[in-house]
């Protein structure tokens, strides 16, 4: 195993994404410590999803290293060069990530409590018994309780983001990773998802949540990035960089959303 010493949760190092002629990520570096919630912002096209997506390898990069846990994440070190790992390691790499879309993607021929049993069941090979038994925690967790046998059709958008969440943390992931979670929700059904998203990040899980509510990631973040045209350009505390931006394109993004 490739290890980084430096013992953050999720350590980018000069990442480049490159799709087709479209530079998405253009050298970036993102250190996110243990029980940290990262809050990346920035205008639509600027590579916060990338981003996302880089971590949990569900797109590959072009260049830099990403590490989990100081693991390194896609390839193996070997004299100096970089081997891409068989499908298997990435697929018990990308374990350690929980990952929740805008668009909730549950599986729509099963209950709310299948949903969230599948992943520990089949890819972990717990019991059923005790599979049961978290998912029914989970779903309690996130303000489902009574909802269980519920198909997601039969769901509102909001719970069924909340069913999303409770999937993503029956794998037991070491990082939650949250791409606009409330994007695709009626308003009236944003603050249930937010509810959700600011008890765990209580409890104590490292996040990164990229997010359009400003006041969202200022209340909960601990550490806000502001991404523009494939670059980090403003980093630091959430209060800090929203009451005084520093950058010009930080300035010019919050002068149109604030
Ligand atoms: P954001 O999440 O900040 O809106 P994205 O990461 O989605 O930004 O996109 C960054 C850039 O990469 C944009 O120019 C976008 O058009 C481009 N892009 C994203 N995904 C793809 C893809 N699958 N194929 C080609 N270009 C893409």
């Amino acid at each position: 195993m490739e290890a980084s010493i430096s013992g953050f949760c999720v350590e980018m190092q000069n990442i480049h994404k490159f799709y087709g002629a479209v530079h998405a990520l253009k050298g970036v570096e993102l250190r996110v410590k243990r029980g940290e919630v990262c809050v990346a912002i920035g205008p639509s096209g600027s590579g916060k999803s990338t981003l996302l997506r880089c971590i949990n390898q569900l797109e590959s990069i072009s260049a830099g290293r990403v590490f989990v846990k100081g693991e390194l994440q896609g390839f193996v070190e070997r004299g100096g060069r970089f081997h891409p790992l068989p499908p298997s390691r990435v697929a018990a790499q990308r374990r350690s990530t929980g990952m929740v879309f805008q668009r909730f993607n549950l599986f729509p021929h099963m209950t709310a409590l299948e949903n969230v049993m599948e992943g520990p069941l089949h890819v972990k090979g717990w019991s059923r018994e005790r599979t049961r038994a978290k998912a029914t925690e989970l779903l309690t967790r996130v303000g489902l309780n009574g909802l269980a046998g519920r198909y997601p059709a039969h769901l509102s958008g909001g719970q069924q983001q909340r069913v999303a969440i409770a999937r993503a943390l029956a794998m037991e992931p070491e990082v939650m990773l949250f791409d606009e979670p409330t994007s695709a929700l009626d308003p009236e059904l944003v603050g249930e998802v937010l509810d959700v998203i600011r008890d765990l990040a209580q409890s104590g899980i490292t996040m990164v949540v990229v997010t359009h509510e400003i006041g969202f990631a200022r209340e909960v973040g601990n550490h806000l990035v502001f991404m523009d045209q494939g670059q980090i350009v403003e980093e630091g505390h959430p209060r800090a960089v929203l009451a005084s931006p520093k950058n010009p394109r930080t300035v010019a993004f919050l002068s149109k959303v604030l």
